[in-house]
């Protein structure tokens, strides 16, 4: 969707209230205390009220909206712009956009957004046949080996298909590549039915006691990495490309991080109605914008 389509389509608030609606309850509204299908909507207070058991119910309940001062608009537009840029966009340029004086405001929505993204990724475990590396961000060069200083190690998963495609990516920022924490943080990312493919670092050594098969192709050459395990080094190239061009820091990688795989999870369906599935199911335990 384009921005003018966007804009045609969420000219004003009540359009936002709808989609909402139409997100949240796709087969027409369901009271979530006697699941009767017979509502009253009250516009004013965006809140259905059952006819049989007279309970009220808000659109935002118990979602990233939930009492939050910022208009559905505003959220709306928000959402698009983090979503629909490839190259993700900075909390400064959100603002812009958005037309906010403060531009703390724009921080706090993309913050929010990002957590929405992070919760809904941890709801999944890669299956299948899934390739891990450990990669480096930050610093002058990005190295793949051990020991990088002043870098941060990430742990990289990718899911391959049959088809020698990959499906699903996740990360994991760890604060060392020794094996407790390696294997701490895979069992996080990576269902235990799983087959594993590694370069055979000895970090990954009980690898075969975690999951139903471990397969480490050895190297004789730190290049030929790039042979065994390709689809994680395309991630680890296009991740790092994505957080230097956008965000210049990797202060806040984990959730940088989450939200390209979020992005790249689900590059094949709507992602600004995916994110507002995310969103409906998310809800912040701070206080909202
Ligand atoms: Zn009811």
């Amino acid at each position: 969707m384009n921005l003018l389509a966007f804009q045609a389509k969420f000219p004003d608030e009540a359009a936002c209230e709808n989609h909402l609606i139409q997100v949240r309850w796709p087969e027409g509204f369901i009271c979530g205390h006697c699941q009767s299908q017979a509502a009253w909507y009250i516009q004013s207070r965006r809140t259905f009220q059952c006819k049989q058991c007279r309970r009220q119910e808000s659109i935002t309940a118990n979602t990233m909206f939930h009492r939050s001062r910022t208009a559905l608009q505003e959220w709306f537009l928000a959402i698009y712009l983090v979503c629909e840029s490839k190259k993700g966009i900075s909390g400064l340029a959100l603002a812009r956009h958005l037309g906010m004086k403060d531009e703390r405001r724009a921080y706090t929505l993309k913050g929010h957004i990002q957590n929405a993204m992070t919760e809904r990724n941890n709801r999944y475990l890669l299956e299948g046949f899934v390739e891990v590396d450990e990669a480096f961000f930050g610093g002058k060069t990005h190295g793949q080996g051990t020991g990088s200083v002043g870098k941060t190690a990430v742990l990289v998963a990718v899911s391959v298909n049959e088809q020698d495609t990959p499906d699903f990516v996740r990360f994991k920022v760890i604060d060392n590549t020794k094996g407790d924490t390696v294997e701490a943080a895979v069992k996080t990312l990576i269902a235990a039915s799983c087959h594993v493919v590694t370069d055979g670092h000895t970090s990954h050594n009980h690898f075969s006691e975690i999951f139903q098969e471990h397969i480490p192709c050895t190297l004789e050459r730190p290049e030929q990495s790039r042979e065994y395990l390709p689809w994680v080094h395309i991630l680890i190239s296009n991740a790092k490309r994505f957080i230097l061009g956008t965000h210049h820091s990797v202060q806040h990688l984990q959730n940088y991080l989450e939200e390209f795989s979020w992005r790249f999870n689900r590059r094949f369906g709507n992602l600004f109605d995916r994110m507002l599935i995310s969103a409906l199911n998310y809800r912040p335990a701070d206080r909202l914008a």
